[in-house]
């Protein structure tokens, strides 16, 4: 929960994976700048799907960074990965009221949430018990613009900020492609990537591999879904759960596990 005084602007710290000179963090970091006092700390390059890595075996260096275009705001570039960027601006910078991520260069939908490290930056804002929003955004024929979605993620990270959100909670936006036609509350649907390993010969004849996929949403057509919900033209916006338990299954499993 927010410890925010309501006489005193809010802290908010962004973060994002693609890195910090991504047009996608400088619209929602000058959106937010708006609604608190913002500080940005992003990769230093694209860190997309490296998950919720944390650097443990190597150094990290954190630049100030005065060329990203965030103007006053003060902008940070780290040589790790989305959550390392989080970890490092909490502790260096002080505890922020709220953690926001993104505004990613694609969606973050179904699967894409257990490799995302957009939504990873966010799960480290909740395991340093402060509420966070992970935003994603579907390109238009490859083109992006994310003036209305930062003013639209302003608009939340205030009510965010006014009513917190349960410990271990964030929030999952993705924007359609195009002027959304609205806004839907969705669960978290199927969405994953079918494998595909293209195998290459490197310029001294040794093979490499390179994983590729096709994108597969069984429930696209599902408008309860965050799929289903972009797919259709409007905003998802889910709230997701840290506890990862099959709680149904709490007994079945008991019934069964051998006993020592
Ligand atoms: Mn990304």
């Amino acid at each position: 929960m927010s410890d925010l005084l309501p006489s005193s602007r809010p802290r908010i710290l962004v973060a994002n994976d693609d890195g910090i000179f991504s047009p996608g963090i400088k619209a929602l970091g000058l959106a937010l700048a708006e609604v608190g006092d913002v500080v940005v700390v992003a990769p230093d390059v694209e860190q997309s799907a490296v998950g919720h890595g944390i650097t443990i075996r190597r150094p990290l260096r954190f630049k100030h960074t005065a060329s990203a275009g965030f103007g006053d705001i003060p902008a940070y570039r780290v040589d790790g990965t989305p959550a390392d960027c989080v970890v490092l601006g909490v502790h260096l910078l002080g505890r922020p009221d709220l953690v926001v991520s993104g505004i990613n260069l694609g969606p973050n939908l179904g699967d894409d949430l257990t490799h995302s490290g957009t939504v990873a930056a966010a799960i480290e804002g909740l395991a340093l018990g402060l509420p966070a929003i992970a935003l994603s955004q579907r390109s238009n024929g490859g083109e992006y613009d994310f003036a209305p979605s930062a003013a639209y993620a302003a608009r939340l990270a205030r009510e965010v900020l006014a009513r917190g959100l349960p410990p271990r909670v964030l929030l999952n936006v993705n924007f359609p492609a195009g002027t959304p036609r609205g806004v839907r509350v969705t669960r978290v649907g199927e969405h994953r990537w079918e494998d595909t390993i293209l195998t290459r010969q490197d310029p001294e004849g040794r093979e490499y591999h390179w994983v590729a996929g096709q994108s597969t949403a069984p429930d696209a057509d599902d408008p309860a879904t965050d799929y289903g919900a972009v797919d259709a033209g409007y905003i998802s916006v889910t709230p997701v759960r840290l506890d990862l338990t099959a709680r149904d299954l709490l007994d079945e499993v008991a019934s069964y596990v051998p006993e020592v």
